[in-house]
C-alpha cells in the first residue's frame, strides 16, 4: 500500500464535535412573566451564588442586580435563618422596584424544613429551592423534614434541585453502602462506594419527592465534588441513569487562575459531552475581586464551547518575536473593553451582535488568513514590516490602516460594522 492508498481509505467525514445535549426533563424556574426553563431543549443555563448577608436586605439585592446584570439567569441566596427568611420577600420587592427579574433560588440546610414553613412569603419569594439531602437532619427526622419541604414546593409549584455535595454526603447511606460493600465476595473500592453514594443519594431523595408528589420535571439534581476527574465520573454516571434536568459545578474551585481553570475543565469534559443543563463557577473571590467574577467565567465557557453566545469575541495571537512592540497587545485590550462596555446597549440596538468575531493579529505570518476567517480583522504590522494595517470585512481586504492612531481608527471600523450589519437587519424586523 503507498501512502496515497493509506490516506484515501482512511479518509472519512470528520466529526464536527458539535456536543450532543442529552435528552432532560425541563423545568420551569419562573418569577412574574420571567421564565426561565433548564433542560430540555433549553439553552445550558448560568447560575451564581450571593455572598452578602441575607439578612441584609440593600447589600444583598444590590449584589443580586450586579449578578443578574453580568449575565446570571438564576441568582441563590443562602437561606440560613429567620432573619434571611423574613429578609428574602423584602429582597424580591426591592429588586421588583429595581427592574431585576432575575429568578432567586433559595440554599436550604439543617433547618430549611422550619424556615419554609413558618415564612410563607419567603417561600413564595423564591423561585426554586435547594435541597441537600445530607443536611436534611438524621435518623427518622430525615424523612419527615425532607418531606416538609417538598410538600412545600409542591405547595408553591416551585423546583427544587437536590443538590448532594461530597462535603456533606449522607453518612447514614454512605456507611449502610460500605457495609453492604464489605460483606461482597470483592469489594469495590472507597472511591467507587463514594460516588455511588453522591449519585444514590440523590437519586433516593428524587424518588422520594416525586413520591410526595413533586412532579419530575421540576425536579433537578447535581452531585458536586472537588476534583476535576471525580466530578466526570460522577457526571456521567448519573446522567446515565436519569433523565432529570443536571446542575454543573466543580464545588470549592478555590481562587483566581486554579478555580477558573479547575472549573474550566471539568465543565468543558461534560458540556461536550452533552451532559449539564445549567452551571455554577464556585470561585472564591480574591481581596477586592467583584463577585461577578464567577458569572465572567461561567459565560466564556459557554461561549468557548460554542453552546452560547454572550458577547463578541474578539481573537487575537499571543504575539512573538516578529511583535516587539505593545500595539496589538494594547489594540486587543482596547477593542475587547470597547465590546464589553457597550454590549448592555447594543443588546438592545443590535439583536445577534453578540456573534460578532473580531480579530487583532501581530503580523503578516497569521494576521491576514485569521483576520478573514473573521467577521472583521485587522493585521498589525509586525516588525520590519511596511507600518500599514489591512483591515479584513466578511473576508475581503477592505481598508488600509496607517499613523498613530490606528486603534481609533479600527474601532470606528468595528462600530461602523455593526451599525450596517446589525442595524440594518433590526429596522427590517422591527
Ligand atoms: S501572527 Fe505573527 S505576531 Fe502573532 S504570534 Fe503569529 S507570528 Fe507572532
Amino acid at each position: 500500500m503507498n501512502d496515497k492508498q493509506y490516506a484515501t481509505e482512511q479518509a472519512g467525514d470528520i466529526d464536527n464535535a458539535v456536543p450532543r445535549r442529552r435528552k432532560t426533563r425541563q423545568a420551569v424556574v419562573a418569577w412574574g412573566e420571567r421564565r426561565v426553563t433548564v433542560g430540555g431543549d433549553a439553552p445550558v443555563r448560568v447560575q451564581s451564588m450571593t455572598n452578602t448577608d441575607t439578612a441584609d436586605i440593600v447589600g444583598t439585592a444590590i449584589q443580586v442586580k450586579e449578578l443578574a446584570q453580568a449575565g446570571s439567569e438564576l441568582v441563590r441566596l443562602t437561606v440560613n435563618t429567620d432573619e434571611a427568611a423574613a429578609a428574602v420577600p423584602r429582597i424580591r420587592d426591592q429588586l421588583d422596584r429595581m427592574g431585576v427579574d432575575v429568578p432567586l433560588v433559595g440554599d436550604f440546610h439543617y433547618n430549611g424544613h422550619l424556615l419554609l414553613t413558618r415564612h410563607p412569603q419567603c417561600a413564595q419569594a423564591l423561585s426554586k429551592y435547594r435541597i441537600n439531602p445530607g443536611n436534611v437532619g438524621k435518623g427518622d427526622k430525615k424523612d419527615r423534614q425532607f418531606a416538609q419541604m417538598i410538600e412545600v414546593a409542591a405547595r408553591w409549584q416551585r423546583p427544587v434541585r437536590i443538590g448532594v455535595n461530597w462535603g456533606s454526603l449522607d453518612q447514614e447511606l454512605l456507611a449502610s453502602l460500605m457495609d453492604a460493600n464489605a460483606a461482597r465476595a470483592q469489594p469495590r473500592d472507597a472511591q467507587q462506594m463514594m460516588y455511588e453514594a453522591l449519585i444514590r443519594s440523590a437519586l433516593e431523595s428524587a424518588r422520594r419527592a416525586e413520591e410526595l408528589g413533586l412532579p419530575g420535571e421540576q425536579i433537578l439534581l447535581s452531585c458536586k465534588v472537588s476534583s476535576v476527574r471525580d466530578l466526570v465520573a460522577v457526571y456521567r454516571e448519573l446522567s446515565r441513569r436519569c433523565d432529570y434536568a443536571l446542575h454543573l459545578g466543580l464545588t470549592e474551585a478555590g481562587m483566581g487562575t486554579r478555580g477558573t481553570v479547575a472549573s474550566t475543565a471539568a465543565l468543558s469534559i461534560l458540556l461536550q459531552e452533552g451532559i449539564g443543563d445549567t452551571i455554577r463557577v464556585s470561585l472564591t473571590p480574591q481581596p477586592g475581586e467583584a463577585r461577578t467574577q464567577e458569572v465572567v467565567v461561567a459565560l466564556e465557557i459557554l461561549q468557548a464551547l460554542g453552546l452560547r453566545s454572550f458577547t463578541p469575541s474578539v481573537t487575537a495571537c499571543p504575539g512573538c518575536g516578529r511583535t516587539t512592540s505593545s500595539v496589538f497587545q494594547e489594540l486587543a485590550r482596547d477593542i475587547d473593553e470597547h465590546l464589553r462596555e457597550r454590549m448592555p446597549n447594543w443588546r438592545r440596538e443590535y439583536p445577534g451582535v453578540e456573534s460578532l468575531r473580531v480579530a487583532v493579529m501581530g503580523c503578516i505570518v497569521n494576521g491576514p488568513g485569521e483576520s478573514r476567517h473573521a467577521d472583521i480583522g485587522i493585521s498589525l504590522p509586525g516588525t520590519g514590516e511596511q507600518p500599514a494595517a489591512p483591515v479584513f470585512i466578511d473576508g475581503e481586504k477592505r481598508h488600509t490602516l496607517r499613523g498613530e492612531d490606528i486603534a481609533v481608527q479600527f474601532i470606528a471600523l468595528v462600530d461602523d460594522y455593526i451599525r450596517q450589519r446589525w442595524g440594518v437587519r433590526a429596522e427590517a424586523h422591527g
